[in-house]
Formats: structure tokens, sequence, C-alpha cells
């Protein structure tokens, strides 16, 4: 997929993701104009288990759009720009020295299924490497099946996510400083639940970085 978009782009001009103008920075889809218009989230309190969170972009508008792209259409040639973007947040918000490890979400079985990618674990893997930080592929696995967060309340997320992941080698995440990737955070039970595992398994302090902030108005 990714191929044939990379020869598709020796061939025509990329266009922008979002006016639809050709782009000229090399490998991205969004042109300088619309990234000044991009809204980037400021630095907020983290939550529950996280210590600290931090998000790239509101989940509105166009970034809804090329994240959902992103995570249900096979849309991953955005990932650079998307790393980009977190990259940034990271940055702005973390001593990226003091981070030992860099540890992704795992999806659902059913999601993996249909699209045969996480997306979660492509944004994890490139943003580890921009960040010269570890990436541990594989330190949490999903153990049980929870319903889609999306269609729950607040609270019924917290329930629903209980129990559903699990930490493989607990030796990897033992008194370190973890960052967790995610694509969105809502209420954060899910990175929650996540950060309280690599808790119980022995990790020092877990900060979280997501693509994009759904903010429930
Ligand atoms: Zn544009």
């Amino acid at each position: 997929m990714t191929i044939w978009r990379r020869a598709l782009d020796l061939l025509w001009p990329r266009n922008c993701e979002i006016c639809g103008r050709p782009v000229d920075r090399e490998g991205r889809y969004v042109c300088a104009d619309c990234l000044n218009r991009i809204p980037f989230v400021r630095p907020e309190d983290g939550m529950y288990e996280i210590d600290d969170a931090a998000s790239a972009v509101r989940f509105e508008c166009e970034t809804r759009e090329m994240v959902n792209g992103f995570k249900f259409r096979d849309r991953i040639w955005l990932r650079d720009d998307f790393v980009d973007w977190m990259e940034a947040a990271a940055r702005a918000r973390f001593d990226i020295a003091a981070i030992d490890a860099v540890v992704a979400v795992p999806t659902t079985l059913s999601h993996r299924i249909n699209r045969g990618y996480n997306q979660s674990a492509l944004l994890a893997a490139a943003l580890a490497r921009r960040l010269d930080r570890v990436f541990l592929k594989r330190a949490l696995a999903r153990i049980g099946h929870p319903k889609r967060q999306s269609s729950l309340a607040e609270a019924e997320r917290v329930e629903n996510v209980k129990g559903t992941f699990a930490v493989r080698e607990p030796s990897l995440v033992r008194g370190r400083t973890i960052l967790l990737v995610d694509d969105i955070m809502t209420t954060g039970s899910t990175l929650s639940e996540c950060a309280k595992m690599l808790k119980d398994a022995g990790a020092w302090r877990v900060w979280s970085v997501t693509l994009a902030r759904s903010v429930r108005t």
C-alpha cells in the first residue's frame, strides 16, 4: 500500500489532505498553510494512572477525518505527518532523555484482522525512532475483548477495559519510565488501564502521548 503510494508520489505531486493543493514537503500530506491552522492541543494535566499526558491535535474537523482515515481506511501514508505532530507534543511536554522505552496500546484482535495493522504500533515505532528511544513492540498484550469504547459512557469505559491488558515481560518495564502511545485519547480510561498494568509490573512512571485528543462538549 505505502510502496505504491510512494511510487505514485514520484509521478504526480502529492495533494494536501486538507485543502487539496500540491504539497512540496517531502513525504508529507499536509501543506504548510494548513499545518498552521491545525488545532494542536496545549498541554493539560494527566489523569488516572497516567503520570503525565500529551496529545498533538484536537480530534475535530479535518484532523478527525485524517485520523479516522489512518485508523479505519488504510491511509497509513499519513504516518509521517502524524509523527511530526506527536514528536512536537512529546518534546514540548516531556524530558525525552528520561524516557526509557516506548510502548503502544495494543489494538483489538478484530481490528487487527480487519485492518491488518495496529495503528498505535505504527505511530509508536516511528515516534520511538524520532526520539531515539527503545520501542518495546510486544510489551503489552490484549487478553480480553471489550466492547468498543466509543459506544460507552465514561463510567462504563473504565469498567469495560478492566482486565483486558497484560504485560508480557515485566523485566522489560521494571523501574522504567514508559512513554505509552495511542491514536486517540477520549476519557483516558484505556491509557489508564494500560498504565496500571505497567505499574503493577513494576514500571516507575508512565507518560502518554496520543495523536488526537477527543474533547467532549
Ligand atoms: Zn493544505
